[in-house]
C-alpha cells in the first residue's frame, strides 16, 4: 500500500511531503543487494549475506520520526531477512529458475508480502536521528514538523480533500 502526504507550513510557507510503500525497483533492489554483499553497508551485513545467500532486503519506503526532537526522515527500510527453513527449498528453486533467464547482475526482488510470509527478520533497520535518538517508524502521523521552521503541521487540507473526492469517484464505479 502506498501512503503519500503533502504539507504546506502556514507559518513559513515551506512545502514538504513524504511517500511510503513498495515500488517496483528491480535495478535498485539488485544494486542494494550487491552493495550489501560487497560490504558497502559494512562488514556485518557482508557476513550476514555470506552466511545466507538467499537473504533478502526490505526496500520499501517509510517515514521515521524522532521521539525526542521530532525531526523526520523518509527513507528505505533496508532491514535484512532470511528465508524460513521450510521455505528455503522453494525459494532457491524459484530463484534459480529466474536467474537462468536473466542477464548479468540480476537479482530477483523480494516484495513485502513474501518477506512477511516466507522470511524472518535478521537485521532490523535502526534509523538514528542527528540528535542521537533512535527514530520510530510511523507511516501516517497526524502531524509532521516543518523541516524549515519546526512548526508541527497536519497534512495539507487541499490534499486530503482531493483524496476524499478520488475515493468517492472510485466508490461510484
Ligand atoms: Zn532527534
Ligand atoms: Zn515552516
Amino acid at each position: 500500500m502506498e501512503i503519500k502526504a503533502n504539507f504546506k507550513c502556514p507559518k513559513c510557507g515551506y512545502e514538504y511531503g513524504y511517500m511510503c510503500g513498495a515500488d517496483k525497483t528491480m535495478n535498485l533492489y539488485a544494486r542494494i543487494v550487491r552493495d550489501m554483499r560487497e560490504g558497502k553497508y559494512g562488514e556485518g551485513i557482508k557476513k550476514v549475506f555470506a552466511a545466507e545467500p538467499l537473504a533478502a532486503v526490505d526496500v520499501s519506503r517509510h517515514l521515521w520520526i524522532c521521539p525526542e526532537c521530532g525531526k523526520w526522515k523518509n527513507r528505505r527500510d533496508l532491514s535484512v531477512y532470511f528465508p524460513n527453513d521450510d521455505k528455503k527449498e522453494k525459494i532457491a528453486e524459484a530463484r534459480e529458475a529466474t536467474m537462468m533467464l536473466a542477464v548479468d547482475d540480476y537479482e530477483p526482488q523480494v516484495y513485502d508480502e513474501e518477506l512477511r510470509r516466507d522470511y524472518h527478520l535478521v537485521v532490523p533497520s535502526v534509523v538514528r536521528c542527528e540528535c542521537g535518538a533512535e527514530m520510530v517508524k510511523n507511516d501516517s502521523p497526524e502531524t509532521l514538523k516543518c523541516p524549515k521552521c519546526g512548526e508541527d503541521n497536519p497534512p495539507d487540507a487541499r490534499e486530503q480533500k482531493r483524496t476524499a473526492t478520488d475515493s468517492t469517484i472510485q466508490l461510484d464505479w
